[in-house]
């Protein structure tokens, strides 16, 4: 059998050797247009910041060094420039030598990724305005920084766009970031990425979220950026990580069918609407593994498991694609932000029936030098289903929210989360590591044992029920939520007949666990509408940054009772 795959980096790659593996016989021609194949796309912003120093890391493998470990007939520089489904041929221009040829083939391997978003714009097209997505686009952006850009302004804070930052901050430039969304990271919940933007406002980048790209215009010196607020930022550069879209070019001329913004349908066993054309990776249409529905995932992973299944389809081991949960992480200034599954936002415009705990647990024993939060978000539906989950801290979020896509994937409930047996000594967990801690919250919402109450309602709520702040004396002075009352909850059960029986009673904490100690002990004396804050104060804050906390001038001494160490 002859294979041609058109695109020679994850998916492209992870099909031609997969293939290799199981027929010595098949002759795999894998055509690519860059001067590069099997590259490491994801680490082009360490390159850039210098984390990266030397460029040839980025280069996994050589034309020859696969034509010598797997026989692969890898041709850079040589642009696929249009499939015959019904001839089985593909045109291709041999860049270099400027000529073309055709090409024949049993089967047709797609794999040609997304091209980045460009904003249509005046001025995308001058030379300080760049994108990245080769390892030439890197050495470009490398060379405008090492060459003494001091002013940078990139477009756009999803996971490239960050990462690039966090890379020209590090090289010492004056960086502007511009998102059209009104928070960064828009694949999270704008509360859970609010940890982001606190770390990037720190770092000294000047953050503009709600803002898009208007026009570039040559400068007196480098450019001057009009944005869609009127402001004008200078800058020697300006890097547009908006987005992708699928790089389905190809595809549409030779009439195959595309569905979600251009990219590729596929069936189950990534076979296009063409016989014997497969397509794989960035330029596809996945199905979301919690909704069903159609979705854009651009990530190596799901790339490289693709690339493998239609390897496995081709030469008779089966070969399906598997669920894409788009798993994905970012660092930026020291904070760790990850998803899997849906977000709530994505849930609500969906119409899944969802609920929701958040939970602020260390990432190791409280007591060992070190201890620092994570904040975690689970999502889970009345079945106890695992929907989604973010996290974000400094340490050990990448483990919770890889478990729990591993528990999604698994068909796992969020009681399995509780039980779930993990590797625990001081430095590294906790007995009940937060991820057990996240399924027990879920299983005593979905038990009744536990009903939350969101930040949103806090304006929203019954005017009779009482606003019970459970924290000590001292916290309580230092800023409460307006009209609330303090009752420690070490004093709780000494000052019951200070709460009116026949009232509703919303209960808030710091974080939400003494407010559920609180919560357990009301119910149980006899107050039947009982609620928690979800996450505490410190989700909602996060929620409702603009909400002023009360201060108390001076705190009843009374109150300061000695804080509970939970
Ligand atoms: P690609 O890897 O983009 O390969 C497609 C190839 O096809 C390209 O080299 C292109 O030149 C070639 N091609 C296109 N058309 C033709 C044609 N007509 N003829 C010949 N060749 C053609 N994902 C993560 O999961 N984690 C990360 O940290 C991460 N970081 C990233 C950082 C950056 C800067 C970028 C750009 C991407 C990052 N990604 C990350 C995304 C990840 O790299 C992609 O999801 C993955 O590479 C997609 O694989 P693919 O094979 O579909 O496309």
């Amino acid at each position: 059998m002859k294979v041609v795959v058109v695109g020679g980096v994850a998916a492209g790659m992870s099909f031609a050797a997969r293939a290799r593996r199981l027929a010595e016989d098949a002759e795999i021609v894998v055509l690519e247009r860059g001067p590069h194949v099997s590259f490491a796309n994801c680490g082009l912003p360490y390159y850039v910041g210098d984390e990266i120093a030397d460029r040839d890391d980025l280069l996994l493998q050589t034309p020859a060094s696969l034509a010598a470990s797997l026989a692969l007939d890898v041709r850079t520089r040589h642009e696929a420039l249009a499939i015959v489904p019904s001839r089985k041929t593909v045109r291709v221009r041999d860049l270099d030598g400027a000529h073309e040829y055709e090409e024949t083939y049993d089967a047709l391997v797609l794999a040609t990724g997304a091209e980045p978003l460009v904003p249509g714009v005046p001025g995308v097209y001058l030379p300080q305005v760049h994108t990245l997505r080769t390892v030439p686009d890197a050495e470009r952006l490398r060379g405008v920084v090492d060459g003494g850009a001091e002013r940078a302004v990139v477009v756009g804070a999803g996971f490239i766009g960050l990462e690039a930052v966090e890379a020209l901050r590090r090289r010492g430039l004056r960086t502007t970031l511009v998102e059209l969304a009104d928070q960064v990271l828009p694949p999270l919940d704008a509360e859970m990425a609010r940890a982001v933007s606190d770390a990037l406002v720190a770092a000294g980048v000047d953050l503009r979220t709600g803002t898009g790209l208007a026009a570039v215009r040559p400068g007196k010196r480098g450019v001057s950026v009009e944005l869609t607020d009127g402001c004008r930022v200078g800058a020697d550069l300006v890097l547009l990580a908006a987005g992708v879209r699928p790089e389905s070019s190809l595809a549409a001329a030779a009439g195959l069918t595309l569905g979600t913004r251009g990219a590729v349908v596929v069936d189950e066993h990534l076979r296009t609407s063409a016989p014997a054309v497969y397509a794989v990776g960035d330029a596809i249409e996945v199905a979301d593994a919690v909704t069903g529905a159609p979705a854009l995932v651009p990530l190596a992973g799901p790339a490289n498991r693709q690339g493998r299944a239609v390897a496995d389809h081709l030469f008779g081991r089966g070969g399906r694609r598997s669920p894409v949960l788009g798993t994905a992480i970012v660092r930026v200034f020291g904070v760790v932000a990850a998803v899997t599954g849906r977000t709530e936002k994505a849930l609500r415009a969906a119409g899944v029936e969802h609920a929701v705990v958040h939970l602020h647990h260390a990432q190791h024993a409280g007591y060992y030098p070190g201890a620092r939060p994570i904040h975690l978000k689970l999502l889970f539906a009345p079945d106890g289903r695992i929907l989604g989950a973010q996290a974000t801290g400094a340490e050990g979020v990448d483990k919770r929210i890889d478990v729990i896509a591993t528990a999604i994937r698994a068909g796992l409930t969020v009681t399995d989360l509780a039980e779930l047996d993990l590797a625990y000594a001081p430095p590294f967990g906790s007995a009940r590591d937060p991820v057990n801690m996240a399924g027990l919250a879920a299983s005593n919402v979905l038990a009744g044992d536990l009903r939350l109450w969101r930040p949103a309602e806090l304006r929203e709520r019954d005017p009779e029920a009482v606003l019970l702040d459970v924290r000590s004396g001292a916290e309580f002075a230092a800023g409460h939520l307006p009209g609330a009352v303090n009752i420690p909850h070490t004093q709780l059960r000494a000052r019951l007949d200070e709460l009116p029986r026949d009232r509703a009673v919303w209960v808030y904490c710091a974080s939400g666990v003494r407010s559920y100690l609180a919560l357990r002990l009301l119910r149980q004396r006899g107050w039947p509408d009982t609620r928690s804050l979800s996450g505490g104060l410190r989700t909602l804050t996060l929620e409702l940054p603009d909400l002023a906390l009360e201060r108390t001038p001076e705190p009843d001494p009374e109150w300061l009772w000695p804080a509970a160490a939970i």
